[in-house]
């Protein structure tokens, strides 16, 4: 099965990587999209260290459209206090995800957030099969969690840059 695998960063995909050579009936297809990383060289550094992972296992990456700030500070202004910001910005990445896997024809969408145990995995659940609902595909989860360790040792091994915080302009001040 062809899924849209969308990618917060690399860090949080090294472990899903690795989960996938386990499961060769699953192809992940990987779609970085996170308008809500602030500031402009923060994404780019995320970008690119995603961009070595996946050339490390020979893989690449949708990295369109480019950077679109713009777009999620519109959505937050909404609603700026979490958890309910985190459900906004979800929402807007799943919904994009959604809609790109089902253009592609792909029958499901995931995200590499499931591996992060500072996310919110009720709220992504829940958003991502929202999502899903809207554009006729399946929202795959796989709560990669229990790899947390093996996942930073794979990109401590790699060399690849680990930020100490979330992404948007309030997490940057909340660490
Ligand atoms: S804290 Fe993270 S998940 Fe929540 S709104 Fe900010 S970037 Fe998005």
């Amino acid at each position: 099965m062809d899924i849209l695998l969308h990618v917060c960063c690399g860090p949080c995909a090294a472990y899903p990587l690795e989960f996938f050579k386990e499961r060769p009936d699953i192809t992940p297809h990987l779609w970085f999209y996170n308008p809500n990383i602030h500031p402009r060289g923060e994404f780019l550094r995320r970008r690119d260290s995603l961009a070595f992972l996946a050339a490390h296992h020979g893989l690449t990456v949708d990295f369109s459209p480019p950077y679109q700030p713009e777009l999620f500070l519109a959505e937050l202004a909404k609603n700026p206090a979490p958890p309910e910001r985190c459900r906004t910005c979800y929402a807007l990445r799943f919904q994009a995800a959604a809609h790109k896997a089902a253009e592609r024809g792909y029958p499901a969408f995931g995200t590499t957030l499931a591996f992060s145990r500072r996310q919110k995995h009720e709220l992504i659940v829940e958003e991502g099969q929202k999502a899903a609902a809207l554009h006729g595909v399946e929202f795959y989860y796989e709560d990669w969690r229990p790899g947390w360790q093996r996942g930073h040792e794979i990109a401590k091994s790699l060399g690849l840059y680990r930020q100490n915080y979330c992404g948007c302009v309030y997490s940057e001040f909340e660490r």
